[in-house]
C-alpha cells in the first residue's frame, strides 16, 4: 500500500534514548502530519471494519492515541489497560518483565465481557512482553483477542513469538 511508505518517513529514530544503544522509534513525528495519522488509521480500520469487533483495548501510553480512533471509526467501545495505580476502579492486572524488573498492566473490571471480541493496540512490539500482558487480561475475562496491531514491529526481537498464537498486524519494519 503506497500509504505505507508515507507513514514510514515520518516515523523519527531518536539514538540513545531513554538510554545509551537504544533507537527510540517517536510516532509523535506521524501524528503532525495529518494525512499519515490519517492513512495510519484507515488502514486499520479497512482491516478491522467488518471483523465483528467489540473493544479495542489501548495500552499506555501511545495505545491510547491509535487506539480511541480505531474504536470509534469500527463501531467498537475502547478500554485503556494502563500502568499501575492509574484506574479509579476495581482493577485486575497482569505482570510483565522489564530489562530491569518488572511492569504492570491493570484494566478496569466490567469493561471487558465475556465474549468480547478484542484488538489490542499500542504503537510498537520490540520483545511482545507488553503485549502477551495485554492478551492474558483480556483472555481472563473471557474475552477472544481477535488480533493486536502496532505501527512499528521491532522484527529481530521475535516478540510475534510471544503473543500465545495471535496475530499481528503492523505497518512498518525497523531493522
Ligand atoms: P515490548 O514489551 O518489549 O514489546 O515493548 C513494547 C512497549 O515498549 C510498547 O508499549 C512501546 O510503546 C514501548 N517501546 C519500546 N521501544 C520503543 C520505541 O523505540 N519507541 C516507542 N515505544 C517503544
Amino acid at each position: 500500500d503506497p500509504r505505507i511508505n508515507g507513514i514510514k518517513t515520518r516515523i523519527r529514530v531518536v539514538p540513545d534514548f531513554p538510554k545509551k544503544g537504544i533507537m527510540f522509534q517517536d510516532i509523535t513525528t506521524v501524528l503532525l502530519d495529518p494525512k499519515a495519522f490519517k492513512d495510519t488509521i484507515d488502514l486499520f480500520v479497512e482491516r478491522y471494519r467488518n471483523k465483528n469487533i467489540s473493544v479495542v483495548a489501548g495500552i499506555e501510553a501511545r495505545g491510547f492515541l491509535f487506539g480511541p480512533p480505531i474504536a470509534l471509526a469500527i463501531g467498537a467501545k475502547f478500554v485503556p489497560l494502563r500502568k499501575p495505580k492509574k484506574l479509579p476502579g476495581e482493577t485486575i492486572f497482569e505482570e510483565y518483565e522489564l530489562e530491569y524488573g518488572n511492569d504492570r498492566l491493570e484494566m478496569h473490571v466490567g469493561a471487558v465481557e465475556a465474549g468480547d471480541r478484542a484488538l489490542v493496540v499500542d504503537d510498537l512490539i520490540a520483545t511482545g512482553g507488553t503485549l502477551c500482558a495485554a492478551i492474558k487480561l483480556l483472555e481472563r475475562v473471557g474475552a477472544e483477542v481477535v488480533e493486536c496491531a502496532c505501527v512499528i514491529e521491532l522484527p529481530e526481537l521475535q516478540g510475534r513469538q510471544r503473543l500465545k498464537g495471535k496475530p499481528l498486524c503492523m505497518l512498518v519494519e525497523y531493522r
